[in-house]
């Protein structure tokens, strides 16, 4: 059996003194100007299906328990987040976050929070139909819903594993329990991804879903992604195109990484996310804290702080603080996907939190 080992990218001890000019409160801002309201929270790296543009069919060597953020320790850089660094939006993602024991508390004490952030879940669906309502109750905002393909042969192969009705039946529950707008999002199979994503957009027309189809990345654990075996936007506009009318959106796109089209006159919209052909790193809002307590100020950061060694040192807010706003002050201008010296990050997306 071959394990794909996690690899852990190089660590930055913060104890190295942050800029001059660096703001010591405010928002968190970089050395572009660009300020990060949206906080993405990987709570667990372990799934329960394995995408083949993600993970191997093995599976990882899964992060050890002791490296992950104790409850009471993610808490803590929680109410940092939004209480001192103006975060005003949380999703909770992984791996797979409805794996994680106690996300229904999580979520409740980030509800409890002022001010109140916006809280999303990005999950894979499998078990959604029965947590929605205790979600919802707990405070959850919205859901996106991740969703390749209709057909329950390609979603088995793409997952390697057959749980489509499990994920359809998820989506539902989220709608019923008010988890909207309710967002479907896509990595499309290189072959069948542009039938796919016809169907994928009659289904959540259908329903009232919002489709997001995003470009595939440079993410996977066995670093195998090569570009020209991807779908573009322009090809999956293209496809699109031929089906439906589409119209660009009208409303200002803002951080939104989809840029919006609007399908049959409206107003229902389907996005495609370019991250590698148009990335929209210009605009990016996000920061991201791993569930082994570390910062990321990109999806494609070489480099990580390590808020969790902080934490076990007996560090104090105002030390958090200073190490979160110095990771972000450093975020580098794009994601250099595109550059031809371009080295895909060692640790992958389930590790991350897409
Ligand atoms: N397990 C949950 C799920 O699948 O929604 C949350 C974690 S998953 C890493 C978050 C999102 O990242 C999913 O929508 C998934 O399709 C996307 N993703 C994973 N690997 C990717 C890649 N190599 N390129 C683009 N998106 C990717
Ligand atoms: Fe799991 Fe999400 Fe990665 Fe698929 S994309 S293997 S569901 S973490």
């Amino acid at each position: 059996m071959t394990v794909v080992g996690l690899g852990v990218p190089t660590i930055r001890r913060d104890d190295d003194a942050p800029a001059a000019d660096m703001p010591r409160s405010g928002p968190l801002v970089d050395t572009f100007g660009r300020v990060a309201t949206d906080l993405r929270v990987s709570l667990t790296d372990r799934c329960n299906l394995r995408c083949t543009y993600c993970m191997p069919a093995e599976g990882l060597d899964w992060l050890p328990g002791d490296d992950l953020l104790t409850l009471d320790e993610l808490v803590r850089l929680l109410t940092l987040a939004v209480t001192r660094l103006g975060i005003t939006s949380v999703r909770f993602t992984g791996g797979e976050p409805l794996l994680y024991r106690g996300l229904e508390d999580v979520v409740a004490t980030v509800a409890a929070l002022r001010p109140r952030p916006e809280i999303a879940l990005t999950t894979n669906g499998i078990g959604l139909a029965r947590r929605a309502r205790a979600l919802a109750d707990a405070g959850l905002n919205r859901v996106n819903v991740s969703l390749d393909s209709l057909d329950a042969a390609q979603f088995a192969a793409i997952t390697r594993r057959d749980r489509l009705s499990d994920v359809l039946d998820g989506l539902s529950a989220a709608s019923e329990a008010g988890l909207g707008p309710v967002k479907v999002n896509a990595v499309l199979d290189a072959v069948s991804g542009l039938d796919d994503a016809v169907e994928l957009l009659e289904y959540c027309l259908r329903y009232g879903y919002q489709l997001r189809i995003i470009e595939q990345m440079p993410l996977d654990a066995g670093h195998l992604w090569r570009r020209d075996a991807n779908l573009s936007a322009d090809e999956i506009y293209a496809a699109l195109a031929e089906r439906f009318t589409l119209t660009t959106d009208p409303a200002p796109r803002g951080s939104a990484p989809a840029q919006l089209w609007q399908v049959n006159g409206g107003p229902a919209t389907v996005g495609i996310i370019a991250s590698v052909s148009h990335a929209f790193c210009a605009a990016c809002d996000r920061t991201r804290l791993t569930a082994d307590g570390q910062i990321r100020n990109c999806l494609f950061a070489a480099e990580e702080t390590d808020l969790r060694a902080l934490l076990r040192d007996g560090a104090d807010d105002s030390v958090l603080e200073a190490a979160w706003r110095g990771a972000m002050w450093r975020k580098a201008a794009g994601h250099g996907i595109n550059d031809p010296d371009f080295v895909q990050p060692r640790r992958p997306m389930s590790a991350i939190g897409g």
